[in-house]
């Protein structure tokens, strides 16, 4: 790593702790050249492939953009999305591969996210599977309804 002063191009490693709940180690290092000290973090790269191939990093941000926009005019605050884009992240993270199909991304949003809020779950769903008519929204709220009736019946039981 190359001192961002004076180029020089060692460094020597201070300090390093984890940062952000394990998922970054964030290290202090010091030039041994100009003695001038800097911060690295390093953190496990996690890409995103596109359709068209395309890969980017996975970002929480983006999975929380893109939810906001399905929850326009719903009671969903903040801390929920958040929540919830730490759940896409957790659940891409355990299929153990670094490249993620942007595809898989949405799947790990749509469980979630119809826990959350059913039109929110609707508006993303209609999007993310290319709702073409009706009856693809008819069948969504069929499998909507199943799955709470199987939520009821779990609840009763407990
Ligand atoms: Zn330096």
């Amino acid at each position: 790593m190359h001192c961002p002063f004076c180029r020089h191009p060692d460094s020597r490693v201070v300090d390093s702790r984890e940062a952000d709940e394990g998922q970054a180690i964030r290290r202090r290092r010091s030039c041994p050249e100009c003695g001038r000290r800097f911060t690295t973090v390093e953190t496990a790269v996690l890409s995103v492939v596109k359709r068209s191939g395309v890969s980017e990093p996975f970002s929480r941000d983006k999975v929380i953009k893109g939810v906001r926009r399905a929850c326009q005019g719903r009671d969903v605050d903040n801390d929920a999305l958040v929540l919830l884009a730490q759940q896409v992240e957790d659940t891409v993270r355990a299929s153990g591969s670094a490249e993620i199909p942007s595809n898989e991304v949405g799947l790990a949003i749509l469980g979630p996210l119809r826990d959350l809020d059913e039109v929110a779950y609707l508006r993303f769903a209609s999007v993310y599977r290319s709702f073409s008519s009706a009856e693809d929204f008819e069948r969504e709220i069929d499998e909507l309804r199943r799955h709470q009736r199987g939520e009821d019946t779990v609840s009763s039981t407990a």
